[in-house]
């Protein structure tokens, strides 16, 4: 996820290259890696009916992940633990510049010159916004440099080279500064108007902005930084679209995207709402991955699709958001009681106060991340469910665990698993598609 710019914002303004929140990314595995080792434990499709009494989940689970080898394990447990961190200093990072602005009182004197320019509030605001979301970007530029950059490699995730890369940023910072001084415009004519109840109607701004931002982002935003087409493979895509149509998905809006552009992750996705939402598998993934490994990740998609886990995850976010603007409201009315002084930060509706606001939320997004995390891999979990059993690829599926495995750690603890997997674990996938297969042997 692309790092800050503004706490709000970045509920909403997802990363470039990955898709808006409520697109669901799924998968990974590196192009590079010489992935898994072909002695497989031999549970294949066509298992003799002689198997059938003696097949055990847990056994077959554990050969699974037995057959990935132990340097390539610590390397991806490195890589996703190494994430862990990058939570932690993200946030430090976000926390620490906003209390900058706050204590030298820039945010003040970027308020006072905004004034000075124009007598007309929602321009003021503008003019507070856009030097105030690029000196955000600025001061964040390091880590977000490491982190999407340097680590990317290190990894051997990422295909760019610093150019095209950094154009991306740009063009990433570009639509930031346009749908974020928008969004602030917004909040700030909400503050001024309702001084009490602002924390209710920001919710429901936030929630007609990221809908509008998830409906759009197929059409407008995506193709800046990929290329769409239709699914180009005869033999992949007629099995692909057989079970698009089994289950009543509109066949046009099954995608191939060029995401080796940016990775060598193999990963599918789906995106959009309503008439937009498309599902898109990537060229990595369809040139690394055999038929039955590509049926188990598209089923899954689907999922996500028939279920209407966009929308869903958009209630369940809005819920969570007004939960959050009313705890910011609290904090932000006692911080400035205490510190509006020193700040010159007047009330809510004062621009000045803004770093203030995206401190307060950066501190609840921080501290509700396991919370966020498990409302996600919880419908992670009913796509896994819905892929299982429409595409009847257990072994496909308990492969692509395992790809998925070289950069999310395949076998944590439950608490690390509930704290920061935003996806079902490659153990508790493996072990759901063993259970598929225990229960569903010829
Ligand atoms: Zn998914």
């Amino acid at each position: 996820m692309m790092p800050h710019t503004l706490a709000l914002v970045l509920l909403v303004i997802a990363s470039p290259t990955t898709s808006t929140f409520a697109s669901t990314q799924d998968s990974p595995a590196q192009a590079a890696s010489p992935t898994i080792p072909d002695n497989r434990p031999s549970y294949n499709s066509n298992t003799t009916a002689g198997d059938t009494k003696h097949f055990d989940p847990a056994a077959a689970t554990q050969a699974w992940l037995d057959s990935v080898p132990s340097n390539q394990r610590e390397k991806s447990d490195a890589y996703f633990e190494g994430g862990y961190w990058l939570i932690l200093w993200n946030f430090l990072l976000t926390g620490a510049i906003c209390v900058f602005l706050l204590e030298s009182r820039l945010s003040a004197r970027l308020r006072d010159f905004s004034e000075g320019v124009t007598n007309i509030r929602n321009l003021q605001i503008a003019c507070y916004a856009v030097p105030y979301l690029l000196l955000f970007y600025a001061l964040s530029f390091p880590l977000n440099l490491y982190e999407n950059f340097f680590r990317e490699h290190q990894y051997g995730m990422a295909t760019q080279s610093f150019a095209p890369w950094f154009r991306e940023q740009l063009l990433g910072l570009s639509l930031t500064l346009v749908g974020g001084t928008f969004l602030v415009v917004v909040l700030y004519a909400v503050f001024r108007r309702a001084p009490r109840t602002w924390w209710i109607w920001g919710t429901i701004v936030m929630i007609i902005f990221s809908a509008t931002l998830v409906l759009i982002a197929p059409v407008y935003i995506e193709p800046l930084f990929n290329t769409y087409k239709p699914l180009s493979d005869p033999k992949i895509r007629d099995r692909i679209l057989a079970m698009a149509r089994a289950n009543e998905i509109p066949v046009k809006q099954v995608f191939e995207v060029d995401a080796s552009r940016q990775t060598t992750r193999v990963s599918a996705n789906v995106s959009g709402l309503l008439g937009t939402t498309r599902v898109a598998l990537n060229d990595n993934l369809l040139k690394q991955c055999t038929v039955p490994e590509i049926r188990a990740v598209m089923a899954h998609e689907m999922g996500h699709y028939v279920l209407d886990h966009g929308a869903k995850l958009l209630t369940y976010l809005g819920i969570l958001m007004l939960i959050g603007f009313a705890l910011t409201r609290i904090l932000f009315n006692a911080a400035v009681k205490r510190w509006g002084k020193r700040w010159h930060v007047r009330d809510i509706a004062d621009p000045a106060g803004l770093p203030l606001l995206a401190l307060i939320f950066s501190i609840l997004l921080f501290f509700a991340t396991p919370i966020l995390n498990t409302v996600v891999r919880v419908t992670e979990r009913e796509a896994d469910a819905f892929g299982i059993n429409t595409s009847r690829e257990p072994d496909g599926m308990a492969q692509v665990a395992l790809k998925l495995g070289v950069y999310r750690k395949l076998n944590p603890n439950p608490l690390e698993e509930f704290i920061f997997f935003d996806h079902p674990s490659g153990r508790g996938r493996i072990r759901m598609a063993m259970d598929w297969k225990a229960e569903n042997l010829p």
